[in-house]
């Protein structure tokens, strides 16, 4: 056997297993097949990423009427394609299959808008931002939001202690330890929300979205997380957008 017919024959049983994981996931019921799609496309990717199944299946499970089907395939299809972007530096994945990642964001921006729950919510927006692909650091932004917290650096070119934003149900302030961690009295300083007419850009879009959507609680969230913080240890106030942007 040559070396590229044995290649062929080695793509053929990646296609197959492909094939199987894919319709084992669109079933819904199988969690396992889920978890073994992003470790064999995102994580390790002994599953290539490029291949015409993913994101084409993935688009019809998102347009299908199953919601437990469909967050799952938007999420894994939004972090292939930043993954994709940020690895090669360039848009190719986007581009070759352009009419599947049109066909993922109306079903993503479908979904946003049947949700009921901030939980189911929040990681729809994600998915809207990663299938758009303007900016790469929608998993971080979102994944602070649905934790109540971020870990960050101070912008200070000396480096300060990392800074906790804490913003939700414990308040809205940051802090030089992990306030879920500590047990004692800490010292904390509330964070500066922006106010919603001075909000621009994705900021002013993601808060005026939340709330047509009727997530006022999400809207007041991103208010604080587009407004500013405060180091504990040289006293700066920074943008946490601008810090969250550097973790993406
Ligand atoms: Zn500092």
């Amino acid at each position: 056997m040559t070396t590229n017919a044995f290649a062929a024959r080695a793509d053929d049983a990646d296609g197959d297993r492909l094939k199987a994981l894919l319709e084992r996931a669109a079933t819904g019921r199988d969690g396992q097949a889920w978890s073994d799609l992003w470790t064999e496309l995102y994580h390790n990717g002994s599953l290539d990423v490029a291949h015409p199944l993913v994101l084409h299946t993935l688009a019809d499970m998102a347009e299908a009427d199953e919601a437990d089907v469909a967050a799952p395939a938007l999420h894994l299809a939004g972090a292939l394609l930043v993954q994709a972007d940020q690895r090669y530096e360039n848009r190719n994945l986007r581009r070759e299959y352009a009419p599947d990642v049109a066909r993922l964001l109306g079903a993503a921006n479908r979904w946003r808008q049947l949700s009921t729950a901030g939980s189911d919510y929040c990681p729809l927006i994600e998915a809207v931002l990663n299938l758009e692909g303007d900016i790469l650091w929608a998993e971080a932004l979102f994944e602070g939001i649905l934790s109540e917290e971020y870990e960050l650096e101070c912008p200070d070119p000396d480096g300060c202690a990392p800074v906790w934003v804490v913003l939700g149900e414990r308040g809205f302030f940051s802090t030089a330890e992990d306030y879920a961690l500590s047990d004692d009295e800490i010292e904390t300083f509330p964070l500066h929300p922006a106010d919603p007419r001075a909000l621009d850009g994705l900021g002013r879009r993601l808060h005026d979205l939340a709330l047509r959507d009727g997530y006022d609680d999400v809207a007041l969230v991103l208010r604080h997380v587009f407004g500013d913080a405060t180091c504990p240890v040289c006293r700066r106030r920074f943008s946490v957008a601008g810090q969250i942007a550097g973790l993406g």
